[in-house]
């Protein structure tokens, strides 16, 4: 079985006092290739600094709504010459988060939209991290009228929300809150959407699926929610995850032969 965790972050200082053994158990598991995903400037240039290290690991680099108030002001040049190196695949995380609302909205919106633009700049599609805020995150997306790709990741919306998404190209990608009771919204967007289009992804180390729910979340982990995902669309798990591998080396770009050796 083929997986990729599309969004782990590794560069977290919960996973980086043991990651020899986080990354052991992980290829252990099956999983080919873990996206380092950034959210501020330092952790950013740590996902940069492990892909160089790892075979296995890719990283994005980007803001996160959270940290959109504290940007210094040549925030974009430094994630522009990071974006030029080898190994990374995506802007990100970068978005809207209305929920928590730790930066002003407005901080936000201004944030987001000049990273979208940095990455089309580049070429290379956007992981966004959006909460309470997909009303706004479409009309934004929209407005940009020339092509952006990406994934919307931890999806949280409905049938309807996503819908729209899908519509505009982007991809959904969804972690271990599928695993978790009550979760009938989220499982209707899974059943229905095109399985072209669904990212795997853990969140590490937030978000642990059950069984391991509530504890530190890691890569390995990400078997549960290929099996949930899987479950149900009533179709083997190998399949769900040889599909969603497929979509995440077409979004990032990542080549079959360089990781196998
Ligand atoms: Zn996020
Ligand atoms: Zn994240």
């Amino acid at each position: 079985m083929e997986l990729i965790d599309t969004h782990c972050h590794l560069n977290d200082p919960r996973l980086e006092a043991d990651l020899p053994e986080v990354l052991a158990r992980a290829r252990q598991a099956g999983v080919k290739v873990m996206i380092v995903v950034g959210y501020d400037l330092a952790s950013s240039a740590k996902a940069v600094a492990l892909a160089e290290r790892e075979k296995d690991l890719y990283a994005t680099v980007g803001v996160h709504p959270h940290d959109a108030a504290k940007v210094p002001p040549d925030y974009l040049e430094r994630l522009r010459s990071w974006a030029k190196t080898g190994k990374v695949v995506a802007v990100g995380e970068i978005g809207l988060d209305f929920y928590r609302n730790l930066s002003p909205p407005a901080r936000q919106r201004e944030v987001f939209l000049a990273q979208l633009h940095l990455a089309r700049e580049l070429s290379l599609p956007v992981v966004i991290h959006c909460r309470d805020a997909y009303d706004e995150l479409y009309s934004l997306l929209k407005g940009e009228k020339s092509e952006l790709e990406g994934v919307l990741h931890c999806f949280s919306g409905t049938w309807r929300e996503a819908e729209r998404f899908l519509a505009l190209g982007f991809y959904l990608s969804f972690a271990g809150t599928i695993t978790f009771p009550r979760s009938d919204s989220l499982a209707e967007v899974v059943a229905r959407m095109e399985l072209e289009r669904l990212l795997l992804e853990t969140d590490a180390p937030y978000l642990a699926p059950v069984p391991h729910r509530g504890k530190r979340n890691e890569p390995a982990y990400l078997v549960h929610i290929a099996r949930k995902v899987a479950e149900i669309r009533g179709m083997r798990v190998e399949e769900v995850a040889a599909a969603s591998a497929a979509s995440a080396r077409r979004l990032f770009g990542l080549k079959e032969g360089e990781l196998d050796g």
